[in-house]
């Protein structure tokens, strides 16, 4: 039987410290730390995101705005927005819910962005920086995975960790981080061979690859720590993983529900990048 890593309870952790560290910037400073969100058309999703993103932003104590666009909006307009909030001291961290409408090209938004203020950390100047070491933001989701380990006492030191997914947003910065905490790190994709083969080596997996039931019990070797990105929409209108969690929980050592594993990390952490933002 793997123990549970509770992500909904780590996560509640970790915002009361947020809140506690905002306390204290607010007395320093006089000011909030500031996040601004900036929304193009009208995506169901991307706006229940971005109104969950602004409702822990208040819990914790910060600032936020919400820029919502219309769905037509050109690159022009959008630059003057991210410029204005480039040069307003109130904000610390600007974000561009993706995905955006197809007029706009996602990369040339991104740059668009300070780097300083970059707290999704997707401009490439923060790619670099968690590449080389020495970086102030990575990536929500990975930061999320490596704090659910650390918390778990998890050691990472000389294990071998098996990455499956390779996108810029999870899987690389996921394999960067793992390798940093001086893990042995393999990655996976779509043309990988022998995926099963590869995965059964793992003393720490992550699945990050959109399909249900993909991580099998046969993929996994006993007493492995088992971390599921993945975020399914079921036919039934349920949430799944990547990972079998029936068949893989009882050979895990430590193992991530969904919901209430990964996905309740990612909005912390982008408060934790703004928080830093601010006190940087
Ligand atoms: P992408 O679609 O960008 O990447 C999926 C990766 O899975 C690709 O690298 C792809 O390989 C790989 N893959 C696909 N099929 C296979 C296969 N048969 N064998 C091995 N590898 C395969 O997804 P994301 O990284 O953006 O997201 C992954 C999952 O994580 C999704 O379910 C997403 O919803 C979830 N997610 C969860 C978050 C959270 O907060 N918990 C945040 C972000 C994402 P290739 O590169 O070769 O195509």
């Amino acid at each position: 039987m793997a123990k549970i890593i509770d992500g909904k309870a780590i996560s509640a952790q970790m915002r009361v410290e947020i809140s506690e560290r905002c306390a204290e910037y607010v007395a320093r400073t006089g000011t909030k730390p500031g996040l601004a969100v900036i929304i193009v058309g009208d995506d169901p999703a991307s706006k229940v995101y971005v109104r969950n993103k602004k409702l822990a932003c208040e819990q914790v104590g910060f600032y936020s705005e919400e820029i919502a666009l219309p769905a037509e909006t050109d690159m022009d307009s959008l630059r003057s927005v991210i410029e204005r909030l480039n040069a307003d001291d109130k904000i610390h961290g600007i974000l561009v819910q993706l995905p955006l409408p197809p007029q706009l090209d996602e990369g040339e938004v991104i740059m668009m962005i300070d780097p300083r203020k970059d707290v999704d950390a997707f401009h490439p100047a923060n790619v670099g920086r968690v590449m080389s070491g020495g970086y102030t933001f990575v990536p929500c989701t990975p930061a999320g995975v490596m704090e659910l380990l650390k918390r778990s006492g998890v050691d990472i030191a000389g294990r071998e960790c098996v990455v499956v997914g390779r996108s810029n947003i999870v899987g690389k910065p996921m394999a960067m981080l793992l390798l940093e905490a001086n893990g042995t790190v393999t990655v996976c994709h779509s043309r990988t061979r022998d995926l099963a083969e590869v995965c059964r080596r793992a003393d720490i997996l992550v699945s990050a690859v959109g399909k249900p039931h993909f991580i099998t019990a046969d993929m996994v070797k006993p007493g492995a720590v088992v971390i599921d990105v993945g975020i399914n929409r079921l036919p039934n209108g349920k949430l799944a993983g990547d990972v079998d969690f029936d068949a893989v929980e009882p050979i895990a050592s430590y193992i991530t529900p969904v919901p209430g594993g990964v996905g309740p990390m990612t909005i912390t952490m982008l408060l934790r990048n703004t928080l830093t933002a601010a006190e940087n």
